[in-house]
């Protein structure tokens, strides 16, 4: 009998040709800044754990004891019978923290954005949205059956005008920008943005998956950063990146999270998260709101780590956050880059098309709050040596353009 999957098998064959085959590094210890992965010992710049909270005590001994006192699972989805007390504690935790009304937890943050814009839109609306956005808003966005309007990316004149070229259609607008945009670590232009939705009675959303923990006042996120409470209709955050743990959550008034109760199929159809989960991210919240030096750390390491690769001639991109791309244009120089500098002792994923357009391969770095000094300094000390032996900087002495 032929194979009836035999097409698959076909494209992995070709995908490793063109050399976008990606195979999977085990990662062997905690999520720390040294890790061993493979066997090998590696300084990790490739994780989301930004305050490095992932492996954290306290909020291991929170789950720890959650988990002693009410078992490893929840038993059932929210509406049925699967909202446990610390769940409703963190959505409150979580609501007071952002100063919204009232929050709703997904078991992620993909789940919280694709459930979220799929509930509140339908066929007859519109949905504008940035072209580097996530992909779990691009298939929230497809799910809902709403159009689809891309503009250009950080574009704010380019989204209004499509809004006012809607202004004569029937049917609901959604506005939605990443707060921080995942491969490249620049923020979107908020402010301009909420300022159009204003203008055009569109509603307007926030995916702040990497500026929750990050951005704003104990990390609450893009729109603290900007001061614009009360100007962003809907929130989504993650408590898998700089929380540590795992899930998503969105917020805004008490009727959108109501309505999400009825209608976010995440929420209605798949199980709620174990109550250990729940428990460690209230630790969380409480170190977020407890000890600011951490993201004080985060960001004195990030401007650190900046400056110093700049200076050794890489091209760091539009980053303005922790998450800095090295650029060195084709997918399989960065993959090669990548697996080079893993050879030498350090993780930075190499990053190509269709994750980022062709021609703009990179790898990506995020440091976080607990890499020390001389961990980001032997990092640095890495990629100088491989950036030069790959002609990707000048040798010592030369100019430091990158060379293509
Ligand atoms: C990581 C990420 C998500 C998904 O969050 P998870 O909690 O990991 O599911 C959503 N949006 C953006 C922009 C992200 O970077």
């Amino acid at each position: 009998m032929p194979d009836p999957l035999a097409y698959l098998g076909e494209q992995l064959q070709a995908w490793r040709e063109e050399g976008a085959y990606q195979r999977l590094r085990e990662l062997q210890s905690a999520c720390e800044p040294v890790c061993r992965f493979d066997g090998r010992e590696v300084i990790n710049l490739a994780s989301n754990n930004y305050l490095g909270l992932a492996n954290h005590p306290k909020l291991v001994e929170a789950a720890l004891d959650a988990t002693r006192k009410f078992g490893v699972g929840s038993g059932a989805v929210r509406t049925i019978s699967g909202t446990m007390t610390l769940h409703l504690e963190l959505e409150r935790r979580i609501a007071a923290f952002k100063r919204v009304e009232a929050a709703v937890v997904f078991q992620s943050g993909f789940t919280a954005n694709a459930g979220t814009v799929a509930a509140i839109l339908g066929k007859e609306d519109h949905i504008v949205s940035d072209e580097l956005n996530h992909a779990s808003i691009i298939d929230g966005a497809r799910l809902s059956r709403a159009s689809i309007h891309v503009f250009p990316h950080r574009d704010a004149a380019a989204a209004e005008r499509i809004l006012a070229g809607l202004n004569s259609q029937p049917g609901r607008k959604l506005l939605i920008t990443d707060g921080v945009f995942s491969m490249d670590g620049d923020i979107g232009p908020l402010p301009e943005l909420a300022a159009a939705a204003g203008r055009h009675g569109a509603i307007m959303m926030v995916d702040d998956a990497h500026a929750s923990g990050v951005l704003g006042r104990n990390g609450r996120g893009t729109v603290d950063h900007f001061d614009l409470h009360g100007r962003v209709d809907v929130q989504v955050g993650t408590l898998s990146k700089a929380v540590g743990v795992l899930g998503g959550y969105v917020c805004g008034s008490r009727n959108l999270i109501e309505y999400l109760y009825h209608r976010g199929r995440p929420f209605l159809f798949s199980t709620s998260h174990p109550p250990a989960v729940a428990a460690a991210c209230l630790a969380a919240f409480d170190i977020l709101e407890g000890e600011p030096e951490r993201i004080a750390n985060l960001w004195s390491n990030t401007r650190y780590f900046k400056e110093r690769l700049s200076a050794l001639g890489f091209d760091t991109g539009a980053s303005e956050t922790p998450i800095t791309p090295v650029m060195v244009g084709e997918a399989k120089t960065a993959h090669e880059f990548s697996r080079q500098l893993f050879e030498e002792g350090l993780l930075a994923t190499g990053i190509g098309f269709p994750t980022v357009p062709r021609g703009k391969a990179r790898i990506r770095t995020i440091v976080t709050a607990t890499h020390t000094r001389a961990q980001l300094d032997r990092a640095l000390e890495i990629l100088e040596r491989v950036g030069r032996r790959m002609g990707l900087i000048a040798g010592p002495g030369g100019l430091c353009y990158p060379e293509r």
